[in-house]
């Protein structure tokens, strides 16, 4: 319901929302062709910025144009016609001034159109990519663009858009001109401070300002450093971040499960722990021991690179549910984490008589239906699982925390749908990818973060090297060495998801040939499609040491916790994401016996040097952090995490890696005015208010949270 105070804004919306027809010189045909560009109304129009400017401030004589620059220059026609080179048509048309002379080329012509509008003796400004023949070596110009003297725009910048077929830059450029020639009188709805101290320009002239500058502002807007295109980058950004901070506070608004201070149970799982807490792990557990005696949910994601021990925190917050009387669940992304974990609880929690279940989808179906009824009536107090735990027919009696694991691996959905299980509960969320710092705030804008940036005392660095084909046998060897000294080994065969199939093929083949190799060492194979008690059987042998090789797939990714492991190989190293291989060399190197991490790169002549370098971006750091900003900095956002399951928003000029200086502004600037009138309510930001309102941000940003 908009309120009479934003009513003031409803006619620049009206207008950025209504279709492109609306505007003069747009029929239902032009409007067509737009629409193939995915504009359709003023607004999008308004929002498409140029790729790139024409400098047509001046233009040049001919002996100063040089080929593999796109220039602009006066000329006149001199002669021109029709002829065949090898069996294609062209139309070749001379142009000279008083310094020199050159060609323009047309491949697609129609002949009566040029002839008659290029007649020799005819003055034009001519305009394009100035290429040099390799046949003559005549200067030319393929299909240059032209204006006769006298009918040519004034002189200045002009914008190039994106743009499709048939849709021609002139009629987008006379179009856009339109737009802006219409853009409202309107009230500013960013606050006068904000406006003041950033330097803004009013929304019209801020658009007039992209899509036709000066050329003294050129350069500025091409830097990103002109207070328009600030603006729009910074806006897109800004209003993104209100969103997020007033869902955060919206939660903030719910009634929480205050839980008790802690008591016996957590200090006896504290002294059974066979190590120390870190100093990292020490301050992560007192911001999470302070949100989980608030009044409202705690809603908070532990950064913490691989190794860093965030399981154990975890389990201090959940026993402290347990110990008020509260139902805990964990879920992990995999069958076998889950399995995991749910060993490592156990071990830890039933000398202390706390039972711990597990919940996965392998589960016979009496044990599982018991384990549902038990959860139902609130005699499991601990419970385990994968995705089955938020499969429908799960209901909690009493929950009071939900820990997901290794977050980036699920999607945004889940983490929604699990909110729903119980009334409120406290959610803590893990992840072992270290999210640079903006990225999650795009990505868990909405969450408290804290970061966990030390690992365990006594671990040795990992040694990282870049290996190839030719140099598989002397890798062979050393992986004997070190299974003679007792070490235990991983070979991952990556898999892209795509090729499932076919790299379980691979991991099975190679399974075999390693048994083999190695004999008589132990050699397990592990992988995502055997069964629950398959699986069970080899992590407990590997565990054990019972198992000296283990071959297989991705499945270990994520969490799987051997300490005696200290030899990682990667096959194919060089398909996968840097962040997915330092996932997997964080399998080793959790104990305190030095460790190797091996990553098979192919042939050596056929690594492509973008791929190396990728690589030995790993060989050089194990600092998780540096990692994922280097990946993402190498891959773009939408790669980081995946695309589909990343849940980022798609911002449409700003962009995350480029403008990080401007994101963080805009989060700075959206939290202090959250937090100085969090219900918007002073005459100020009535501004921000329509915007959200009126643009349909709120309901996007919900489709955002809801994946
Ligand atoms: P991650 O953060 O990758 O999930 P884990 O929780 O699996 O790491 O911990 C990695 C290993 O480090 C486990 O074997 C765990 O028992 C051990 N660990 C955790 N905290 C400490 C500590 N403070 N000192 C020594 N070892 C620790
Ligand atoms: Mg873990």
């Amino acid at each position: 319901m908009p309120r009479e105070e934003l009513k003031e804004w409803e006619k620049l919306f009206a207008f950025l929302k209504a279709p492109l027809s609306s505007l003069k010189r747009v029929g239902p045909k032009r409007a067509a062709t737009f629409s193939r560009l995915g504009i359709s109304s003023v607004g999008d129009l308004l929002y498409h910025l140029p790729r790139e400017y024409e400098d047509r401030s001046e233009p040049l004589t001919i002996s100063q144009i040089k080929p593999g620059k796109r220039c602009f220059f006066r000329c006149k026609v001199w002669k021109g016609g029709p002829l065949t080179i090898g069996r294609r048509r062209v139309y070749d048309v001379y142009f000279h001034d008083h310094t020199g002379t050159v060609r323009g080329r047309w491949f697609n012509f129609r002949e009566e159109y040029l002839k008659k509008s290029l007649p020799p003796g005819k003055e034009l400004l001519l305009y394009g990519e100035v290429t040099q023949n390799s046949y003559d070596g005549y200067l030319e110009v393929i299909h240059p663009q032209w204006e006769p003297v006298g009918k040519e725009p004034p002189l200045g910048v002009l914008p190039l858009y994106p743009s499709v077929q048939g849709l021609h830059q002139l009629t987008i450029r006379e179009v856009m001109k339109e737009a802006l020639k219409a853009f409202p009188k309107h009230r500013e709805y960013l606050p006068p401070t904000l406006m003041k101290r950033e330097g803004f320009l009013p929304l019209g002239e801020t658009l007039w300002n992209i899509h036709f500058p000066r050329i003294d502002q050129l350069a500025a807007i091409k830097a990103g450093e002109a207070p328009s295109i600030r603006r729009l980058i910074f806006e897109e950004f800004f209003f993104f971040q209100m969103v997020l901070l007033l869902k955060r506070r919206a939660r903030t608004k719910l009634k929480g499960i205050p839980f008790k201070p802690p008591g016996e149970l957590r200090k006896a799982l504290l002294e059974s722990l066979p190590f120390e807490l870190t100093e990292a792990q020490l301050l992560t557990l007192e911001e999470i021991d302070r949100d989980l005696s608030g009044d409202s949910p705690m809603h908070r994601l532990i950064q913490g690179d691989v190794g860093s021990g965030k399981t154990v925190v975890a389990l201090l917050a959940m026993v402290r549910g347990v110990e008020n009387g509260y139902q805990v669940a964990m879920m992990a992304p995999t069958e076998i984490l889950a399995e995991q974990h749910a060993m490592v609880l156990e071990h830890l929690l039933s000398p202390l008589g706390v039972k711990v279940e597990l919940l996965v989808s392998g589960l016979p179906a009496a044990r599982k239906r018991k384990v549902l009824q038990g959860l139902r009536e609130g005699t499991v107090p601990v419970v385990v699982g994968t995705h089955a735990v938020i499969q429908e027919g799960v209901e909690f009696k009493r929950l009071g925390l939900v820990v997901v694991d290794e977050q980036h691996r699920f999607g945004v959905m889940q983490r929604a749908a699990l909110k729903e299980k119980g009334e409120s509960p406290h959610m803590l969320v893990m992840t072992a990818t270290p999210i640079p710092r903006t990225l999650s705030l795009t990505l868990y804008g909405d969450l408290d973060i804290s970061v966990i940036d030390q690992l365990p005392k006594g671990r040795k660095p990992i040694k990282t090297a870049i290996v190839y084909e030719h140099q598989r046998g002397r890798m062979y060897r050393f992986i004997r060495s070190e299974l003679e000294k007792g070490a235990q080994v991983y070979m991952v065969y990556p898999l892209v998801e795509e090729s499932e199939r076919l790299g379980l093929r691979s991991a099975t083949a190679m399974y075999s040939e390693l048994v083999k190799e190695f004999a008589p060492f132990k050699v397990g194979l592990l992988h995502g499609q055997m069964s629950r008690q398959e699986k069970e059987e080899v992590m407990l042998q590997l565990k054990k040491g019972e198992i000296n090789l283990l071959v297989a797939t991705t499945v270990i990714e994520v969490g799987i916790d051997v300490p005696n492991a200290t030899v990682m190989v990667i096959e194919e190293a060089h398909r996968f994401g840097l962040s997915q291989l330092h996932q997997l060399r964080g399998r080793v190197g959790r104990g305190n016996k030095p460790s190797f991490c091996i990553l098979m790169a192919g042939e050596k002549g056929k690594l492509s040097a973008s791929a190396r370098e990728r690589l030995k971006i790993l060989e050089s750091t194990t600092d998780g952090f540096v990692i994922a900003e280097k990946d993402l900095e190498l891959r773009g956002p939408g790669d980081y995490l995946g695309t589909r399951q990343s849940g980022l928003p798609a911002f449409k000029i700003g962009d995350i890696v480029r403008d990080q200086k401007e994101l963080l502004k805009a989060r700075t600037w959206a939290s202090r005015i959250i937090s100085a009138d969090p219900r918007l309510r002073l005459p100020e930001h009535a501004g921000i208010k329509a915007y959200i309102l009126y643009s349909g941000l709120w309901k996007q940003a919900k489709t955002v949270e809801a994946g």
